[in-house]
Protein backbone atom coordinates (compact mmCIF):
# COMPACT_ATOMS: atom_id res chain seq x y z
CA UNK A 1 0.00 0.00 0.00
CA UNK A 2 1.76 3.38 -0.87
CA UNK A 3 1.12 6.74 0.34
CA UNK A 4 -1.81 8.91 -1.25
CA UNK A 5 0.79 12.16 -1.05
CA UNK A 6 4.06 10.75 -1.61
CA UNK A 7 3.11 7.91 -3.93
CA UNK A 8 6.08 5.97 -4.36
CA UNK A 9 6.61 5.64 -0.69
CA UNK A 10 5.31 2.66 0.69
CA UNK A 11 3.07 2.64 4.35
CA UNK A 12 4.50 0.87 7.11
CA UNK A 13 2.50 -0.67 10.17
CA UNK A 14 2.38 1.85 12.53
CA UNK A 15 0.52 2.16 15.83
CA UNK A 16 -2.10 5.53 16.26
CA UNK A 17 -3.13 3.73 19.83
CA UNK A 18 -2.71 0.96 22.20
CA UNK A 19 -4.97 -1.73 19.69
CA UNK A 20 -5.24 0.80 16.92
CA UNK A 21 -2.68 -0.26 13.91
CA UNK A 22 -2.91 2.36 10.99
CA UNK A 23 -0.41 2.66 8.03
CA UNK A 24 2.17 5.66 8.20
CA UNK A 25 3.99 7.07 5.91
CA UNK A 26 7.76 7.73 7.06
CA UNK A 27 8.37 10.73 4.36
CA UNK A 28 5.59 12.96 4.87
CA UNK A 29 4.26 11.45 8.34
CA UNK A 30 0.74 10.73 7.03
CA UNK A 31 -1.49 8.66 8.07
CA UNK A 32 -3.71 5.99 6.51
CA UNK A 33 -6.77 4.82 9.06
CA UNK A 34 -8.80 1.82 8.05
CA UNK A 35 -12.30 2.03 8.91
CA UNK A 36 -12.75 -1.73 10.37
CA UNK A 37 -9.75 -0.99 12.44
CA UNK A 38 -11.37 2.30 14.03
CA UNK A 39 -14.69 0.79 14.45
CA UNK A 40 -12.77 -2.51 16.47
CA UNK A 41 -10.39 0.24 18.25
CA UNK A 42 -14.09 2.53 19.17
CA UNK A 43 -15.60 -0.51 21.04
CA UNK A 44 -12.65 -1.43 23.13
CA UNK A 45 -12.36 2.76 23.85
CA UNK A 46 -15.54 2.68 24.85
CA UNK A 47 -18.20 5.87 25.34
CA UNK A 48 -17.37 9.31 23.63
CA UNK A 49 -15.26 11.08 25.22
CA UNK A 50 -16.38 15.21 25.85
CA UNK A 51 -15.13 17.84 23.48
CA UNK A 52 -12.46 19.62 24.66
CA UNK A 53 -10.47 23.34 23.68
CA UNK A 54 -6.60 22.16 22.54
CA UNK A 55 -4.49 22.98 25.54
CA UNK A 56 -1.03 21.91 24.01
CA UNK A 57 1.67 22.92 22.21
CA UNK A 58 0.95 24.71 18.67
CA UNK A 59 0.79 21.35 16.14
CA UNK A 60 2.13 22.12 12.35
CA UNK A 61 -0.88 20.49 10.37
CA UNK A 62 0.31 20.22 7.17
CA UNK A 63 -2.44 20.25 4.67
CA UNK A 64 -2.15 18.54 1.60
CA UNK A 65 -4.28 19.99 -1.67
CA UNK A 66 -4.07 17.94 -4.31
CA UNK A 67 -6.74 15.23 -4.88
CA UNK A 68 -5.53 12.17 -3.14
CA UNK A 69 -5.95 8.51 -4.31
CA UNK A 70 -6.95 5.93 -1.22
CA UNK A 71 -4.18 3.14 -0.92
CA UNK A 72 -6.41 0.49 -0.51
CA UNK A 73 -9.17 0.57 -3.29
CA UNK A 74 -7.71 3.54 -5.86
CA UNK A 75 -10.93 5.84 -5.69
CA UNK A 76 -10.62 9.66 -5.32
CA UNK A 77 -10.69 10.45 -1.30
CA UNK A 78 -13.24 13.42 -0.67
CA UNK A 79 -12.31 16.33 1.49
CA UNK A 80 -14.10 17.00 4.61
CA UNK A 81 -13.96 20.32 7.42
CA UNK A 82 -13.82 19.12 10.37
CA UNK A 83 -15.68 21.90 11.77
CA UNK A 84 -15.98 22.37 15.69
CA UNK A 85 -13.29 25.49 15.95
CA UNK A 86 -10.64 24.00 14.01
CA UNK A 87 -8.95 24.17 10.58
CA UNK A 88 -8.55 20.68 10.00
CA UNK A 89 -9.94 18.67 7.16
CA UNK A 90 -9.90 14.91 6.35
CA UNK A 91 -9.85 12.67 3.39
CA UNK A 92 -12.63 10.06 3.52
CA UNK A 93 -12.80 7.16 0.90
CA UNK A 94 -16.63 6.90 0.22
CA UNK A 95 -16.54 3.62 -0.93
CA UNK A 96 -14.13 1.70 2.17
CA UNK A 97 -14.65 4.30 4.62
CA UNK A 98 -10.99 4.68 5.67
CA UNK A 99 -9.33 7.77 6.24
CA UNK A 100 -6.50 9.68 5.43
CA UNK A 101 -5.00 11.75 8.40
CA UNK A 102 -2.59 14.33 7.49
CA UNK A 103 0.93 14.78 9.71
CA UNK A 104 -0.07 15.39 13.36
CA UNK A 105 -4.03 15.73 12.20
CA UNK A 106 -4.82 12.68 14.49
CA UNK A 107 -2.87 14.65 17.56
CA UNK A 108 -5.05 17.81 16.81
CA UNK A 109 -8.25 15.70 17.11
CA UNK A 110 -7.02 14.11 20.07
CA UNK A 111 -6.04 17.12 21.31
CA UNK A 112 -9.77 17.93 21.52
CA UNK A 113 -11.19 14.86 22.11
CA UNK A 114 -12.66 14.53 18.46
CA UNK A 115 -10.31 11.28 17.49
CA UNK A 116 -13.30 9.26 18.66
CA UNK A 117 -16.00 10.74 16.59
CA UNK A 118 -14.01 10.75 13.05
CA UNK A 119 -16.79 8.00 11.71
CA UNK A 120 -19.11 10.86 12.60
CA UNK A 121 -17.30 13.60 10.52
CA UNK A 122 -18.64 12.43 7.24
CA UNK A 123 -22.26 12.03 8.16
CA UNK A 124 -24.75 14.81 6.62
CA UNK A 125 -25.48 15.93 10.38
CA UNK A 126 -21.87 16.81 11.02
CA UNK A 127 -21.55 18.42 7.68
CA UNK A 128 -24.30 20.50 8.55
CA UNK A 129 -23.29 21.43 11.09
CA UNK A 130 -19.86 22.48 10.26
CA UNK A 131 -20.93 24.94 7.34
CA UNK A 132 -23.83 26.55 9.72
CA UNK A 133 -20.20 27.34 11.44
CA UNK A 134 -18.56 28.51 8.61
CA UNK A 135 -21.85 30.74 7.70
CA UNK A 136 -21.54 32.59 11.47
CA UNK A 137 -18.20 32.70 10.98
CA UNK A 138 -18.27 34.17 7.04
CA UNK A 139 -21.29 36.33 8.73
CA UNK A 140 -19.21 37.68 11.98
CA UNK A 141 -16.69 38.92 9.52
CA UNK A 142 -18.86 41.10 7.97
CA UNK A 143 -20.49 42.51 10.54
CA UNK A 144 -17.13 43.06 12.49
CA UNK A 145 -16.19 45.33 9.15
CA UNK A 146 -18.82 47.25 8.89
CA UNK A 147 -19.42 47.90 12.90
CA UNK A 148 -15.78 48.31 13.17
CA UNK A 149 -15.16 49.14 16.96
CA UNK A 150 -18.06 48.96 17.79
CA UNK A 151 -18.56 45.61 17.80
CA UNK A 152 -17.72 44.37 20.93
CA UNK A 153 -19.97 46.56 22.33
CA UNK A 154 -22.87 45.86 20.18
CA UNK A 155 -22.41 41.50 20.67
CA UNK A 156 -21.64 42.68 24.50
CA UNK A 157 -25.36 44.81 24.51
CA UNK A 158 -27.40 41.90 22.22
CA UNK A 159 -25.70 39.37 25.26
CA UNK A 160 -27.52 41.05 27.63
CA UNK A 161 -30.10 41.69 26.07
CA UNK A 162 -30.97 37.89 25.09
CA UNK A 163 -30.92 37.08 28.59
CA UNK A 164 -33.23 39.82 30.02
CA UNK A 165 -36.40 39.17 31.25
CA UNK A 166 -37.81 42.57 29.79
CA UNK A 167 -36.34 41.84 26.56
CA UNK A 168 -39.40 42.82 24.71
CA UNK A 169 -40.12 46.32 26.33
CA UNK A 170 -36.31 46.92 25.86
CA UNK A 171 -36.34 46.88 22.26
CA UNK A 172 -39.12 48.85 21.88
CA UNK A 173 -37.87 52.07 23.89
CA UNK A 174 -34.42 52.17 21.95
CA UNK A 175 -36.52 51.85 18.58
CA UNK A 176 -38.67 54.30 19.82
CA UNK A 177 -37.96 57.52 18.06
CA UNK A 178 -39.62 59.06 21.11
CA UNK A 179 -40.64 56.76 24.13
CA UNK A 180 -41.50 59.82 26.34
CA UNK A 181 -44.61 61.34 23.80
CA UNK A 182 -47.41 60.52 25.15
ZN1 LIG B 1 3.81 10.22 2.30
ZN1 LIG C 1 -11.02 3.11 -0.19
Amino acid sequence: MNCPVCKTTELTQINLEAKLPANGCGQCGGKWLSSFRYYEWLQYHGSTLPEKPYEGPPLAVAEREDAKLCPECRRILVRYAVGHGTNLTLDHCGSCNGVWLDTNEWEALKGRNLHDEIHLIFTRDWQTQVRKEERKKHLDAIYAQHFGKDYEEIKRVRQWLDQHPERGRIVAFLTDSDPFSA
